[in-house]
């Protein structure tokens, strides 16, 4: 390994010398380790000393960063994340000239750099003035806060500013253009583009035809060439097509491609993945909490029931991509009798009193089916909860009729049966007139409509997802859940760090009102379910390897209920993360305290 390595190394150490000098003395490892763990002890002690003297939210920092490094160099988190970062740091300074020794990558430097300036106080998290509002009282004191929080709020409008919404009239008026264009295309009329089935019938899986309707960069036409010779379903309704900007040189709608124009590294994992065994893909592992087919439970009183397993179109990162067949497709309905067994389940059941329809998307189904499963769900007693997962509202807005509506909304009996919605918009540029409509149809007959928003690196920039909540708050949409993008191979693309997560909702959703930051943040963990990331008793660092990723381990929903395994799940590096979105035109320093973030 080249010296450089090493040095750099120690030239980080030279942040806390009593730890260098342990670092480079000859003591075998566990004299380390205990020479270490009393320093960090002895520094722990003297931060509640000295804590009057400390500012108390950099107490808060130091006190963490130094149970964190505590932890990470503990006997239990090496055997739980089989690497032991304090044997690491070991090798690379005293054995780093063998090739053995894996090269420290810059994410791998970047994390204990922050890590000992927490543990020194040294961070440049907060700014070095106390508010000048903290000195005074009474009118004055208010009068300086006030323009305090007014400057708080022109910054983060100035964020906001920069991302584009389905209801701004410049966008309106691209996709007026762009729906013409499409409709000539196919020589159609504006009445055919209001019809459901006909924007199925045209919905594009063709490279050339997505060709020919909107500019695609090399690698997306490579991509769906590829997927469409190997079956991978894809798929565009032309709706969703007239959300895509003509020329993407704008970078407006790159979330809205991402959305659903798979990459190369997506199709390439896929096909490996396929090579081997398919079910390794089912990353939730619900092969495993399927007591019957079409079921799946994760809680005591909710399960989830799939009648169909397709879409209008895939989410890239769709969880259940090993299950769905194709787009749209018309085999994709559970046969008859094995809905009505997974529906015998329930009814035989009584502990369940929530159902999650979902699949796929049921509202896929004909409106004659969908009425029939509510009308069976509604005789079983014990269900006071129904909840429909459609992200139609979305892709094909126009399924939202006024007959699906009169289907749907007789069963929801204030007092009695609660039907709401849980859709699935991923960015305020997806937000249009016509999704609007559809909320507002449900919403007019007492029909909740919630967000499910999945976390990418998309829509991951400072304040976008906050901009998103704003927007759906608008729309009559309250926002549920925000998931962490699933710990998948082929989507490596689209995840995000824990860490940053944390980052969007401590300091940016924080600051919308209470009515607009209804969401949840949450980590589906395999078999078990969700985790709610915000409480940080629930998931703790446990390691740092070389490449830079954090390793975690999740406590399940049930601590303190029940005796469940944790789950231990390694990140994607913050380093990494903050690069890319600095090749995204990002200001990295605007994401600083993302390194604080556990
Ligand atoms: S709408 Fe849901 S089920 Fe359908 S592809 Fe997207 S994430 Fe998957």
């Amino acid at each position: 390994m080249d010296i450089r390595l090493k040095n750099k190394l120690i030239r980080i150490l030279d942040q806390i010398p009593s730890l260098k000098e342990i670092m480079i003395s000859d003591d075998d490892l566990e004299g380390k380790r205990k020479k270490i763990k009393k320093i960090l002890a002895e520094k722990l002690i003297s931060t509640f000393d000295d804590s009057p003297k400390i500012p108390s939210l950099q107490w808060v920092l130091t006190r963490d960063t130094i149970e964190l490094f505590s932890r990470i160099i503990s006997p239990r988190s090496e055997t739980i994340s089989k690497f032991s970062f304090l044997k690491y740091m070991n090798d690379i300074i005293h054995e780093g000239e063998k090739n053995s020794v894996t090269k420290p990558s810059p994410g791998f430097f970047a994390e204990l750099n922050h890590l000992l300036r927490g543990i020194s106080g040294d961070v440049e998290v907060y700014p070095k003035s106390v508010p000048s509002f903290s000195k005074y009282s009474g009118i004055k004191a208010a009068k300086l806060r006030s323009a305090s929080l007014s400057k708080m709020a022109q910054e983060t409008k100035k964020f906001m500013d920069r991302y584009p919404c389905g209801l701004d009239d410049n966008a309106k008026r691209r996709r007026y253009n762009n729906k013409h264009r499409v409709l000539r295309y196919f020589k159609a009329t504006d009445f055919e583009w209001t019809n459901w089935r006909w924007q199925l019938r045209h919905t594009i899986k063709d490279a050339d035809m997505l060709k020919d309707l909107v500019h695609l960069t090399e690698e997306e036409y490579n991509a769906v060439k590829l997927a469409q010779k190997h079956s991978i379903p894809f798929g565009i309704t032309p709706y969703y097509l007239s959300l895509l900007d003509f020329l993407p040189d704008k970078g407006r709608d790159n979330v809205i491609r991402a959305q659903v124009i798979p990459s190369m590294h997506y199709i390439n994992t896929l096909l490996e993945h396929r090579a081997h065994d398919e079910s390794s893909m089912d990353f939730m592992l619900e092969q495993d909490t399927s007591p019957i087919e079409g079921i799946t439970r994760r809680y005591p009183h909710i399960v989830i029931i799939k009648p169909v397993l397709t879409c209008p179109q895939i989410c890239v990162y769709c969880q259940r991509n090993w299950e769905i067949e194709d787009v749209h497709s018309r085999s994709a309905a559970l046969p008859k009798f094995k809905l009505d067994a997974a529906l015998d389940w329930i009814a035989n059941t009584p502990e369940i009193n929530e159902v999650l329809i979902t699949g796929g998307d049921p509202f896929l189904l004909s409106n004659e089916k969908i009425e029939n499963l509510l009308f069976k769900l509604s005789r079983i007693k014990h269900i006071e909860r129904i909840r429909i997962g459609s992200r139609t509202l979305v892709t094909l807005p126009q399924r939202i009729t006024e007959a699906l509506i009169k289907d749907v909304s007789h069963f929801h009996i204030p007092g009695k049966r609660e039907i709401l919605i849980v859709t699935h918009f991923e960015h305020p540029y997806e937000i249009t007139q016509q999704s609007m409509d559809a909320v507002q149809k449900f919403k007019r007959h007492g029909i909740g409509v919630y967000n499910q928003l999945v976390y990418t690196f998309y829509n991951s920039r400072k304040f976008e997802a906050t901009l998103l909540r704003h927007k759906l708050r608008l729309i009559g949409v309250t926002p549920y859940y925000t998931f962490s993008a699933k710990g998948k191979e082929e989507t490596e693309d689209f995840r995000v760090p824990i860490s940053r997560l944390l980052q969007e909702q401590k300091e940016e959703a924080r600051l919308m009102p209470g009515t607009v930051r209804t969401d949840e943040v949450v980590f589906n963990v395999p078999r078990l379910g969700k985790n709610y990331l915000r409480a940080v008793q629930h998931h703790d660092v446990i390691s740092i390897l070389p490449d830079g990723r954090r390793v975690y381990e999740f406590h399940p929903w049930e601590k303190k209920l029940a005796l469940a395994d944790t789950y231990v799940y390694t990140d994607v590096s913050i380093y990494n993360y903050l690069k890319k979105l600095q090749a995204y035109g990002e200001n990295m320093s605007d994401y600083n305290s993302i390194w604080y973030y556990y």
